[in-house]
């Protein structure tokens, strides 16, 4: 198998797996590899070394990281805290009902007020046929506790 990190012309990047690279092209030929977030069929190759796994796991081995790439992905992981902890202060959780709330307020329905909340791939992937803006924050290591 092998991981490709895959483009579309809006800028949306996503990770796909192929059995061969050669799948890979005869796949983006036919067009039917299609960017999740607004369906283009207009994809490319990412340049990133492909993740390939074997059945050694050889590949598999996290490689070690230096000392000073562990302290920016900390600094890193700090910002990231930082920025979330703004928008959770500065917004209004609405929970499952996002997708509709943001869609109302691009609409003009209801007034714009900064909101946060869930919604599902398929809601967000609408949203984005729909031109309705939104951010998707990052998850962070104690969100997945
Ligand atoms: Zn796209």
């Amino acid at each position: 198998m092998i991981k490709y990190r895959l483009g579309c012309p809006s800028g949306h990047e996503f990770e796909s797996w192929f059995r061969a690279s050669a799948d890979y092209d005869a796949q983006a030929l036919a067009g039917e590899i299609a960017c999740p977030l607004c369906g283009s069929i207009d994809i490319s190759k990412q340049p990133m070394a492909p993740s390939i796994v074997t059945n050694s796991s050889a590949a598999a081995r996290p490689a070690k990281v230096p000392s000073t790439q562990a302290g920016d992905a900390k600094a890193a992981l700090e910002a990231l805290r930082a920025i979330k902890k703004s928008i959770f202060e500065n917004s209004e959780d609405v929970g499952v009902r996002f997708a509709e709330e943001a869609r109302k307020m691009h609409f003009g329905e209801i007034e714009e007020r900064h909101i946060r909340g869930s919604s599902t791939l398929e809601e967000a992937q609408e949203l984005v046929q729909e031109g309705v803006p939104f951010g998707i924050l990052p998850a962070l290591p104690e969100d997945l506790n």
